[in-house]
């Protein structure tokens, strides 16, 4: 389970320039080849996630849990519908105006969660955002920080801990690689780690790839942490090698 932005591929000033390593799409088909699950978790829709990594044999969890998309599906499952669904958009229709623009906030429509970004911006444009996130609490939204982003998401969704859930759920997966860089990834990191302490999960191994602004805590709790995307994707390699080669000490059939 990897996350996308910052993960498998560097954080850039603007979120649709982002380019994930061909290195990496062709490492996670191999590991869909072989492993009984191999999932993006990230923040964007899910049909966008899978045209940024463009492996077509793995799931692609998209908007923080929100939604998903399996490998031969052509549109993604919606795992919340409704008013709850549109409040964010509403707000953003009600609230958008020029001084927004003006402040360097640009906002990504990611259909239930509203995403509003301002790297590149300075701190009055981070008050002014925070403006924003007390203004769409009152009106019923819950607000997540990232690295440089405002998410205004439906109230009472789990986030990428439900997706970790959701995806294991019914399975008898028992060892998971799970590597994000981000406070949405520290609660997937933490679900599965209650999941390995209660014994559902027997092996469990957290990445963390490391950065000025990403959660402490999700460096604290992890196994491994990595400095650059580029160094989990070596990872993802020397699996993806290991798991298409013959198993060390395995008997050669005649
Ligand atoms: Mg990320």
């Amino acid at each position: 389970m990897s996350d996308v932005d910052g993960t498998l591929c560097r954080i850039v000033d603007r979120p649709d320039q982002a380019r994930v390593p061909a290195r990496a799409r062709e490492s996670l088909e191999v590991l869909a080849d072989h492993l009984a699950l191999v999932a993006c978790i990230t923040g964007r829709p899910s049909p966008v996630a899978r045209k940024m990594v463009g492996a077509e044999k793995i799931t692609y969890f998209g908007n923080h849990g929100l939604s998903f998309i399996k490998p031969g599906e052509s549109r993604p499952t919606v795992v919340i519908e409704g008013e709850e669904a549109e409040r964010a958009r509403n707000f953003i229709r009600d609230n958008d105006n020029p001084f927004w623009v003006t402040s360097k906030i640009r906002i990504e429509d990611k259909g239930p969660i509203q995403a509003l970004h301002w790297r590149g911006a300075g701190q009055r444009t981070e008050e002014v955002v925070r403006g924003i996130a007390d203004h769409a609490q009152a009106a019923g939204l819950a607000t997540h920080w990232g690295r440089k982003v405002l998410e205004l998401r439906p109230p009472g969704m789990e986030g990428k801990a439900g997706a970790v859930d959701e995806l294991l759920d019914g399975t008898e997966i028992e060892t998971v690689v799970f590597a994000g860089d981000d406070r949405t990834d520290y609660e997937a990191a933490l679900r599965l780690k209650k999941l390995a302490e209660t014994g559902k999960l027997k092996n469990l191994l957290l990445v963390a790839i490391d950065s000025d602004e990403g959660p402490p805590e999700l460096v604290e709790l992890a196994d491994l942490v990595v400095a650059e995307p580029e160094e989990w994707i070596d990872l993802i390699e020397d699996l993806a090698g290991q798991a298409s080669g013959p198993p060390a000490g395995a008997a050669v059939p005649e």
